[in-house]
């Protein structure tokens, strides 16, 4: 029996063709309430958390497919071709498993958790040193994911997930201002016109993971949008123009 508390990270070449055979169901789109809302990707948005009903439980996953720049696309193809089996079900191989969590703590989370340090010393035929978190060792594996990284031809991706880090390749961008580590400048001042409240909400994320030296900014871009997305939900927005509506109608009838 297979016992899952946390989200399966799952990579597929043919999302469609895994949505139906398996009837996945996106479902983190729909409250405004909860930090993680933005579209799915069924919706024209680019979250992927999904549930999938196994045995009466519903298990999640999140449904990453190749091409939406988590990872280099054709190092998923890679990852996609050189599995190993695991009970019976395809798994990464090692080298991918190591320089994959890596790639995830450093670019997408923006620092190391204590439970991937963990599972990375696991990994040891690709180890550099003896297996201690500090600073000295976790910039020997930011050296040895570089190193591979350059190694196989791959490339520094911006995932379509936004409130993912993406770090160096985004902050070469001459739009964007170097000096502060801002990522995606533009697009966050077009989230505020919009009022697209999850883009801004999903953009400061990525700014802190991108360790902008403007973190507290984002902080309170973040916190904002949470604050408008939460008046979204109780539709207090609509309510306050509604009532400016109906205050200007009744004192034209009185005139
Ligand atoms: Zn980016």
């Amino acid at each position: 029996m297979m016992m899952v508390d946390e989200d399966i990270d799952i990579l597929v070449n043919d999302p469609y063709l895994f949505e139906r055979t398996t009837k996945a169901q996106y479902y983190k789109h729909l409250n405004e309430k909860k930090s993680y809302y933005a579209p799915s990707v069924n919706n024209g948005g680019y979250k992927v958390g999904s549930q999938i009903i196994i045995r009466e439980k519903k298990i999640k996953f999140d449904v990453r497919r190749v091409g939406d720049d988590y990872f280099y696309h054709k190092w998923q193809k890679s990852m996609l071709d050189n599995y190993i089996f695991k009970n019976n079900v395809k798994i990464l191989n090692q080298s991918d498993q190591f320089y994959s969590l890596i790639y995830h703590e450093i670019i997408h989370k923006g620092f190391f958790r204590k439970k991937s340090f963990k599972k990375i010393i696991k990994l040891k035929p690709f180890l550099k040193f003896q297996g201690k978190k500090n600073s000295k060792d976790i910039n020997i594996l930011k050296e040895q994911l570089n190193d591979f990284i350059f190694r196989s031809a791959y490339k520094f991706v911006c995932p379509k997930e936004f409130s993912l880090g993406c770090n160096s390749n985004c902050l070469k961008n001459k739009y964007n201002f170097n000096f502060f580590k801002v990522s995606h400048f533009k697009e966050m001042i077009l989230s505020i016109k919009q009022l697209k409240w999850h883009l801004l909400k999903d953009l400061s994320l990525r700014n802190i993971k991108n360790s902008s030296n403007l973190k507290i900014i984002f902080y309170f871009l973040y916190y904002f949008s949470r604050i408008m997305l939460y008046l979204k939900y109780f539709g207090i927005i609509r309510f306050k123009f509604m009532t400016v509506y109906t205050w200007l109608n009744l004192k034209s009838l009185f005139r």
